[in-house]
């Protein structure tokens, strides 16, 4: 199916849950991880056109609501997402999120879609394409500490880019466990439920660190990590919200994606203002070094920052045409006159009069 998109002064063009489901499944998740990991690289490539700010974020007790925008001077985005680690239990979603992709030469949204899913592949296509970079040689296994929404995805991913086979999985609710090892069993992967965080990182090249809590965790101690891993810390990613004990950080070389949201959202928020850390934009692109030996632990604090899902929804658009995967959104004004905006409101009127 092919449908051309409408033209930006017309309709919007929106990617429901549903259709990104589609999307996925006639692109195949692990081409579309890929598809979107390359478009994530690509913008690291270049850093220096986007607009960067750390993301807006309001707090409250249970959760966190927040906005993340940025721009390459041609195409404007940004996300709306929440935190809220105790939705589960109610059975809601830890995290919830749509975004937007507007021209900025007319200021029109070229885009509008869910986020929710979206997040879940770019948060894997970037765990991955960063492990790509600083995982020791020949990685095979990963253990998966948290095995929630987020879980599969960064599997198949870590699967794709770095060549993960054996995955070893850990969650305090072995119900996740179970939930990730029969949706995964599927991919081929050699998967191993652990009853503990200790057991899950024997073995293990890469530590994903996926839990949802709202407090300074200790889900990794220092004893626990031997020299020559990759850590991808991805859950802690809000103020007062840590998964490492800050020993590790202090043995690691640290690599963030935006060091002014970092230092105040990641595992850094534990050390001091001038904790030396590595932006990742400068590994991809040679300017600095990633890993350099193979007992140097590597850690990625990744917190999620506004490129990523500027990449994320690029990728989305480029495939709509193509697959026809979106409905027309009557969100913009039209009227004839352009200053005509009341005239037009006035007709609408009567035009219902009339039917
Ligand atoms: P989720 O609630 O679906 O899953 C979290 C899992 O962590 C649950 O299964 C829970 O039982 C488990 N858990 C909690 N405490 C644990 C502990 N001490 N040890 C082991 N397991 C524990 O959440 P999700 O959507 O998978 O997100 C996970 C985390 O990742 C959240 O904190 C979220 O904010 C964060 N996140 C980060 C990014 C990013 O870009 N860095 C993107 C998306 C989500």
């Amino acid at each position: 199916m092919s449908a051309p998109l409408p033209s930006p002064l017309a309709f919007v063009p929106f990617v429901s849950v549903d259709h990104m489901m589609q999307l996925i499944h006639e692109i195949g998740i692990e081409e579309m991880l890929k598809g979107i990991a390359t478009y994530v690289e690509d913008d690291f490539k270049r850093w220096e056109l986007f607009d960067k700010t750390p993301r807006v974020a309001s707090h409250s007790k249970e959760g966190v609501i927040e906005l993340m925008p940025t721009s390459d001077g041609q195409t404007y985005g940004f996300k709306y997402v929440n935190g809220h680690p105790k939705n589960t239990k109610e059975g809601l979603q830890t995290v919830t999120a749509f975004g937007i992709l507007s021209d900025v030469n007319t200021g029109y949204p070229i885009l509008l879609s869910e986020m929710t899913v979206l997040t879940a592949l770019r948060t894997a296509a970037t765990s991955a394409m960063v492990a790509k970079h600083l995982a020791p040689e020949g990685t095979k296994t990963m253990a998966m500490i948290g095995n929630g929404a987020q879980s599969e995805f960064q599997a198949l991913a870590m699967r794709v880019i770095c060549g993960i086979e054996n995955l070893r999985l850990y969650d305090i609710d072995p119900k996740a466990t179970s939930k990730a090892q029969s949706n995964l069993t599927a991919f081929g992967f050699n998967i191993t439920a652990c009853d503990t965080a200790e057991d899950a990182i024997q073995g293990a090249d890469i530590i994903t660190t996926c839990t949802a809590d709202k407090q300074y965790a200790t889900i990794l101690t220092d004893n626990m990590v031997g020299s020559g891993v990759h850590i991808n810390a991805i859950g802690g990613d809000c103020p007062g919200k840590t998964e490492l004990h800050k020993d590790i950080l202090s043995r690691s070389d640290v690599f963030v994606e935006f060091p002014p949201q970092t230092r105040i959202e990641g595992e850094i928020q534990q050390m001091p203002e001038d904790f030396p850390v590595t932006e990742m934009w400068e590994v991809i692109t040679g300017t600095k070094e990633g890993r350099t030996s193979a007992n140097q632990i590597t850690l990625f604090d990744g917190v999620g920052f506004a490129t990523e899902d500027f990449s994320a929804l690029r990728y989305v658009r480029d495939q709509l045409e193509k697959t026809g995967l979106f409905q027309q959104l009557d969100m913009l004004a039209d009227p004839d006159d352009p200053r005509d905006l009341f005239g037009m409101v006035q007709r609408a009127k009567k035009t219902q009069e009339a039917a």
